[in-house]
């Protein structure tokens, strides 16, 4: 079947810096080993990746480049933060540039990047890491099924052992 909204779709993906194309993949789903899963239509995957699935079948493979505003958006300034370093699991080892993950006062997470190293604190940066950057992805459609009943209830796919 093509690949629809309510589709359920695993596909293998690697991503690049569309400005760096020879450069590292920022992520590549083989080297993880498992496909990508998703259901079309709820939000879980970035807008420009989920209308380029939109009508593929298994075994299809494309590239495509998505703009920002179809991917992570724009970066915005005003976005940096200076929290005291007993925030971070990892204070030690963080330089600028990396990335990590924030506890927030809610309990939630964040994934920040780290602008500047101080003495009792880092400065960071709550853009997304790929925000601003036109992204090119290299795409392998592995299958595509009708989601579940429950699939749907809960607006996300589930691994075929179920998740819950
Ligand atoms: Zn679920």
């Amino acid at each position: 079947m093509r690949a629809e909204k309510d589709s359920v779709v695993s596909f293998h993906y690697s991503v690049r810096d569309a400005a760096s194309a020879a450069g590292e993949p920022l992520d590549d789903s083989r080297q993880r080993g498992q496909p990508m899963l998703a259901l079309l239509g709820h939000s879980q995957l970035v807008p420009g990746v989920e209308k380029a699935l939109t009508g593929r079948e298994p075994g299809e493979t494309f590239e495509i480049d998505v703009a920002p505003e179809e991917a992570y958006g724009e970066r915005q300034e005003g976005l940096l933060q200076r929290v005291p370093k007993k925030y971070f699991q990892d204070a030690q080892r963080l330089k600028p540039g990396m990335t990590t993950v924030l506890q927030t006062k809610d309990g939630g997470q964040r994934l920040v990047t780290v602008h500047k190293v101080g003495m009792s604190s880092i400065d960071v940066d709550h853009n997304h890491p790929l925000a601003g950057k036109t992204l090119h992805f290299a795409i392998e459609v592995v299958e595509v099924r009708a989601a579940a009943p429950e699939e749907l209830q809960h607006g996300h796919a589930h691994p075929g052992d179920g998740h819950h």
